[in-house]
């Protein structure tokens, strides 16, 4: 494949490598993060992971994660590497301050969300693939990359995120083939299931009886959307983290075909999120939003809003569309 070969020739030019993912970090973001840095390192490269935001709580469980810093703390590092490898990131708003930096810089940009702007200057987007940790795996494959069982269960750790642990349309003959092979070389999914599902606050569980009270239905129980403003994480004693995963249960509800979940944090940024059943594309009204994301997962954010504004923007537009849809 042309595009991989030019990935591993920039990747060969470099010495000093950046590589990041997105804000709001997910599984297959800092699973990609870590695979691809341990991965450089392996083949001799003066590696630096960054992800300009908090990692959720569950992840730091990872020994590895401690190793990713925020862009502030490495602004030198930054300044002088030879290239930055962006993943699983649509477009520059969703990499944080590490935005600032991309002028003058080697870029290749590496996810699987349709809606990428392609802004590197080596674009690998291929939509065809569950998580940007697949590709990672093929990409690592490519570079020669030995893979013992910790750098397994890392990487499988995004494929099994992205896929909702096997789950989701997205679970390809493909992904069970990597996914296979990585069991083989040592990967483990029973810890990282552990970590990511059975490793609950009992203030998230109290955040999330919440957001399902606020529930509202539309359309006979078609379309269902909930708020969670500041002071809600706040009453709960919850960061925005532990709101993740909750839009998926909205849509887990029966008869449901979209559900939105409409997050406020900190005061006035508020984040959409919109999960779609079977067969309803949100990643287009995320993009009409500024947005983003796949057709069955995405989202968009604002600041400076009002969060009971916004739903009432994003619940007419949802409306609108489903209605008309039938
Ligand atoms: P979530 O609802 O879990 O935050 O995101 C669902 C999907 O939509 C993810 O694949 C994510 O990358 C995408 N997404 C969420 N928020 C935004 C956003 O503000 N901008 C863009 N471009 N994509 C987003
Ligand atoms: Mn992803």
């Amino acid at each position: 494949m042309e595009v991989l070969n030019e990935i591993l020739n920039l990747i060969k030019q470099s010495n000093k490598i950046i590589v990041t993912g997105h804000i709001m970090p997910d599984g297959d973001c800092i699973s990609s993060v870590l695979s691809l840095s341990i991965a450089l390192e392996k083949v001799g490269k003066d590696v630096l992971p960054v992800i300009d935001y908090d990692i959720p709580y569950q992840y730091q469980e990872l020994v590895e994660v401690q190793k990713i810093k925020k862009a502030n703390d490495v602004i030198r590092e930054i300044n002088e590497c030879d290239l930055i490898i962006i993943l699983d990131s649509s477009s520059v708003d969703r990499i944080g301050k590490l935005k600032d930096f991309l002028e003058n810089k080697k870029k290749i940009v590496i996810d699987h969300h349709v809606t990428n702007e392609k802004f590197g200057d080596v674009n690998w987007v291929g939509d065809f693939f569950s998580s940007t940790a697949q590709m990672i795996y093929r990409l690592n494959q490519a570079l020669g990359v030995e893979y013992d069982s910790r750098l397994s269960t890392i990487n499988l750790m995004g494929i099994a995120t992205d896929t909702g642990f096997f789950r989701y349309p997205n679970t390809t003959s493909e992904v069970f083939k990597d996914a296979y092979e990585l069991s083989k070389r040592g990967g483990e999914i029973w810890p990282i299931a552990q970590m990511i599902l059975e490793n609950n606050r009992p203030e998230r569980l109290k955040l999330f009886a919440n957001t399902i009270e606020k529930m509202e239905f539309l359309l006979d129980g078609k379309f269902v959307h909930s708020i969670i403003r500041y002071e809600d994480f706040k009453r709960f004693n919850c960061k925005e983290e532990d709101s993740s995963g909750f839009v998926g249960e909205l849509r887990a509800i029966k008869g449901v075909e979209v559900a939105v979940l409409v997050v406020e944090y900190p005061k006035g940024k508020v984040h959409v999120s919109m999960r779609s059943k079977n067969e309803f594309d949100v990643s287009t009204i995320a993009s009409e939003l500024g947005g983003g994301g796949h057709p069955r997962a995405a989202g968009c954010t604002f600041d400076d809003a009002d969060p009971d504004e916004i739903r009432k923007i994003v619940v007419n537009k949802i409306s609108e569309a489903l209605s008309i849809r039938g």
